[in-house]
């Protein structure tokens, strides 16, 4: 079957687009990732906030030597990308700087305080936002700070920031004029989706599903093909939680920390996971089960970046049909993109969203094996956390 896979992929990639894609990635080379709690501090409380409805704030570095140490390491084990999130890592820019000199890094903030651009000059910032300037308001600012309208005037026409924009089922309604303010203010969004963790129910409650959302999604990309860093099929696999017939959750999710002991018998299960993926607490040395849990229901979760990584490290899943190939390789190569990997000009994104809008179905059924980018192990470490 490896064969046949091999045999196709060479097919597909005849398209010069395609092939194209597929070799800008190539060239970016193999992912070893990891993510760290940059601090476990934050200036704000969100409702339905991972960090804080796990106690992961209860870690922390009291003194620099954790962190030197921590990096230190990570060099040495091969690390050559870090997501850093927390906490609040616009408090810990000393910190956020040697990372950012040491690796390849993207970093999650909530715009409050301005990541400066001497010293990050082409650091990719996830600027999130959960909603129109009421609900944001609401959810993130406690009813009385204005969390989205700082972050705007933030990071306005700022070509390392992109909004990171997490939708809750029941506001459909908002999200164009939302990406309409961020694109008027200059700037690209990927799309995320609310978990209630928070348990507020109403229109936060993930029961029902995130169909008409998906469809709101679909429109942007239409409206706005050069400023929308998510595609229709890494949307529909998010709120499906379906990619070749599986099922998403612990014993499918690659990014799992591979060598914590929660995690033995989902690596061992045969499912592609990324064996150097570590999500580092904020005291950096103890790990957890995954980035965004402890023990949390996987039901729950529906973050876009682990979700990116289910499907890059899911290749022979959509080796297929040339639509399902290219579905996993437009999604792959905008992770690349965000993420400043690789280069690209507007002409290149309008067209990622145009093929994968034209073949957005679920992969059909395909051998089951763990996959990564070919020619490289069984177990690829090739994919974003
Ligand atoms: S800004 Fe981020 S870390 Fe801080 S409370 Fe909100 S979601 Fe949590
Ligand atoms: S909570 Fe999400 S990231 Fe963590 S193991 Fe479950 S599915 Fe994976």
């Amino acid at each position: 079957m490896a064969a046949a896979g091999s045999g196709r992929l060479r097919d597909y990639l005849d398209d010069p687009f395609l092939g194209g894609l597929y070799r800008a990635i190539r060239r970016a080379g193999p992912l070893r990732s990891i993510s760290v709690d940059l601090t476990n501090a934050c200036n704000i409380r969100c409702t339905g906030c991972y960090f804080f409805s796990e106690g992961m704030d209860a870690h922390r570095a009291d003194d620099d030597a954790a962190f030197d140490g921590f990096v230190e390491r990570e060099c040495a084990r091969g690390t050559n990308f870090v997501t850093v999130v927390g906490g609040e890592p616009s408090l810990a820019l000393d910190r956020l700087r040697v990372l950012y000199d040491r690796f390849r890094i993207n970093v999650a903030t909530n715009g409050i305080r301005r990541i400066p651009v001497d010293g990050f000059e082409r650091l990719p910032i996830g600027v999130s936002v959960w909603g129109d300037v009421a609900t944001d308001r609401e959810l993130r600012g406690g009813g009385r700070v204005d969390v989205f309208e700082r972050a705007l005037a933030n990071y306005r026409d700022d070509d390392r920031a992109f909004f990171y924009y997490t939708v809750a089922p029941g506001h459909a309604d908002q999200v164009e004029r939302v990406v309409e303010r961020c694109v008027d203010n200059g700037n690209r969004v990927l799309f995320n989706f609310y978990s209630d963790l928070a348990r507020t129910g109403g229109a936060f409650d993930a029961g029902g599903g995130f169909g008409t959302v998906r469809d709101a999604i679909e429109r942007s990309i239409e409206r706005w093909p050069d400023r929308i860093w998510t595609t229709a099929y890494l949307a529909h696999v998010v709120t499906t939680g379906e990619l070749d017939g599986r099922r998403w959750g612990h014993a499918t999710c690659t990014s799992v920390t591979a060598d914590h002991p929660i995690n033995r018998d989902r690596i061992g299960n045969g499912n592609p996971f990324n064996p150097h993926f570590r999500a580092y607490n904020a005291d950096f040395t103890t790990t957890r089960r995954c980035c965004t849990g402890v023990d949390r229901d996987c039901d729950t979760c529906f973050d876009t970046w682990e979700h990116f990584s289910w499907i890059t490290l899911n290749l022979r899943a959509h080796l297929a049909t040339r639509d399902a190939f290219t579905n996993w390789l437009t999604t792959t190569w905008l992770f690349y993109r965000i993420n400043r990997l690789v280069d690209a000009d507007e002409k290149t994104l309008r067209e990622v969203h145009r093929r994968t809008r034209l073949s957005c179905t679920p992969p059909p059924q395909a051998p089951s094996s763990p996959g990564g980018l070919p020619s490289e192990p069984a177990t690829a470490d090739a994919g974003p956390p």
